[in-house]
Order: structure tokens, then C-alpha cells, then sequence
């Protein structure tokens, strides 16, 4: 079952929020905590460049068409190759940063931190088309001294606590994550940790290393990490299976959304989306829904003119349409019945 929030929880979040960026979600519109209006978010990250996790975990995910984490440590690409990089990227991974070389960042000097930070930033950015390099993770978990080296070069890091990540996070420069494998959590742990995040609308964050007989920290049986991926398709209702960066996006827009109803007639209903991000960096799609207006059985949704995903689902009182948008992405058409609109 898909968890109506009620508009109260909502407007909770929203007034909760400290940043000058709050947006308001005015009625009788909501936006979803996570993607689809799902109860929880589930992101995989990968760390240290291990084979099988290109080898392996790779094919695995874009089987389920899942998306994971990449932390590469830029100096340890075997041989100075990309290409296996390259081609996760291609599918749709996140390739993000777990530095140039590996350090201890809390014993390295301010200009050692910068220089570790941006290099592999800047690394990523120049050696895969396309990817940003929006994330970090902290070698040994281990955060720098100075957060603001991190927040001048990512728009978030992740740590280790071994705790679930709450909807709204308390710190984005330090983003819980569960260990797996040998040290860690078993598949079935991991299992029970993503049930725990459905109860809870929680982010629950896995950080792998070593895949079977990788050469690597903490391994785990690729038929475990499979059985893991089994569990979440198994209930794509609960679960958003999703990469470390984009749930980051999701939880900003979220956050600064305004959404207001512009114009509506009987059969017509325009709404717009704003925020006050980087539309360079922040444009990924958040999730919308509104009951049916009276007298409507479906409707069918436009963004900037372009069909975008969008359904009706029935609800015991009144049916709602849920859809995806991108903030600042143009003007929002709702219309009643299913007509579909050519893209212009
Ligand atoms: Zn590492």
C-alpha cells in the first residue's frame, strides 16, 4: 500500500525547516518524503575500486534496474583505467569520491584535505562525461577537522555510525551508513535494516567493500548482495532503491519546493514548482499528487509540454493523480482524461 501522509505531516516538515530555502506545498497539493510517495529510501554505496563490484554487483543491479553508489579512490583505478568506470556511469551509476589517495583525513593538514577533496572532485568530473562528482565518502569514515573544506566541494558525505538516516537529515556532511559483509551487516541483516527504514520513512544507507573473493575489507557473498536486491524488488511500494547523490537532490528539492495551483478551469489545472537551488546541480524529479478534482475518473500530466510519469490511484475517499516533476522545469498541465499530448 502506498502511505498517504497526511497533509498535517506534511506541513510539519515544512515549518520545521530552518533554511531560508523552505518552500510551502500549498493545498490541496503534497509532495512525496521520497520518490513515488515510497515509505523508504535505499541507497548501496561501493567503496575502493574492487573488481567484483564491476564485475559483479554492476550487472546485478542494472538487471533489477537499480542504481548504486561508485566511491572511487581516483589513484587506485588498476592501471589508471576508467573505463570500467565509465561504462557504470553509462548505465546510470553515481560515480562519486572517496579521495585521490586514501587518507586519514583528521590527521591531514587544511591544504592535504583541499587538495584530496577537489583533486578527486575534479578527477571524476574531467574522466566520466557527465558525472559532477556531487558526493564524498570518508576514507576510514573518518571526516577532516574542517567540514567547510567538504561543503566548498560536495553537497554531501557519508560516514559509518550504523544508524538510519531520518527523512529530514540532522547532517549532510555526515550521512549514517550501515557496514556489510564479513564485519558488517549479513544480507539478511541488511534485509531486517530496510524493513526497520519502511517503519520508520527512513534513508537507509549500505556501504559495501569486497564482493566474494574480491582482495578487500569485509566481503560479502554475492548471493547474499543478490538476495538483498530480491527483497527490494519484491516490494516496490516500500522500497526506493536509489544512488547515494540522488537521494541527497530528492531531500534539497523537497525541502525548498514551492508548489502552488497557477490556473484551473473544469478540465485544466496548472501548477507550478520553484525552488531557489542550482538548477545546474538540483534537477532531478520530485513527486507530486493531488486528489482528482470532482467529476474527473483519470487525468494525464505535461511538464514544460512533455508528458511526464504520472498515474491515478485509487484511494478509499477520492482518487489521487501522483506525477513526477522537476523543480524550475517549466510549467505543470494537469488535464482531464487520459489524452495523451505530443511532446512540442
Ligand atoms: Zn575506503
Amino acid at each position: 500500500m502506498f502511505k498517504l501522509l497526511p497533509l498535517i505531516a506534511a506541513m510539519s516538515f515544512a515549518t520545521s525547516i530552518t533554511s531560508a530555502s523552505a518552500g510551502s506545498v500549498a493545498a490541496p497539493y503534497e509532495i512525496a518524503t521520497w520518490r513515488g510517495f515510497r515509505a523508504a529510501a535505499v541507497s548501496y554505496t561501493f567503496d575502493d575500486d574492487l573488481a567484483n563490484q564491476y564485475a559483479k554487483a554492476v550487472p546485478m543491479f542494472d538487471a533489477k534496474g537499480f542504481k548504486l553508489t561508485l566511491f572511487t579512490v581516483t589513484k587506485w583505478l588498476p592501471g589508471g583505467d576508467w573505463t570500467p568506470v565509465q561504462n557504470a556511469a553509462a548505465h546510470g551509476h553515481e560515480i562519486a569520491s572517496h579521495t585521490v589517495t586514501h587518507p586519514h583525513l583528521g590527521a591531514e593538514t587544511a591544504e592535504q584535505v583541499s587538495n584530496e577533496l577537489a583533486n578527486s572532485r575534479i578527477a571524476i568530473e574531467s574522466n566520466v562525461p557527465g558525472q559532477k562528482g556531487l558526493t564524498l565518502a570518508y576514507p576510514y569514515c573518518e571526516p577532516p577537522v574542517d567540514f567547510s573544506i567538504v561543503s566548498s566541494n560536495y553537497i554531501a558525505a557519508r560516514g559509518c555510525s550504523g544508524r538510519l538516516v531520518p527523512a529530514n537529515p540532522p547532517d549532510f556532511l555526515n550521512i549514517s551508513s550501515f557496514v556489510c559483509g564479513s564485519l558488517g551487516l549479513s544480507g539478511e541483516q541488511m534485509n531486517s535494516r530496510a524493513d526497520a527504514a519502511d517503519a520508520a520513512n527512513a534513508w537507509c544507507v549500505y556501504l559495501i567493500h569486497a564482493i566474494d573473493d574480491d582482495k578487500g575489507y569485509s566481503p560479502i557473498p554475492s548471493a547474499e548482495l543478490q538476495a538483498t536486491l530480491d527483497h527490494m524488488s519484491a516490494s516496490p511500494e516500500k522500497f526506493w532503491v536509489e544512488t547515494f547523490g540522488n537521494v541527497v537532490r530528492y531531500i534539497r528539492e523537497r525541502n525548498a519546493a514551492s508548489v502552488t495551483e497557477t490556473f484551473a478551469t473544469d478540465s485544466r489545472i496548472v501548477v507550478s514548482l520553484t525552488d531557489d537551488l542550482d538548477n545546474s546541480i538540483y534537477n532531478y524529479p520530485v513527486t507530486l499528487r493531488r486528489p482528482l478534482p470532482v467529476g474527473w475518473t483519470s487525468a494525464s500530466v505535461t511538464q514544460n509540454g512533455k508528458p511526464v510519469a504520472a498515474r491515478v490511484i485509487p484511494m478509499s475517499a477520492v482518487d489521487v493523480v501522483t506525477f513526477d516533476a522537476i523543480p524550475n522545469g517549466g510549467e505543470i498541465v494537469i488535464l482531464k482524461g487520459a489524452r495523451s499530448i505530443a511532446p512540442r
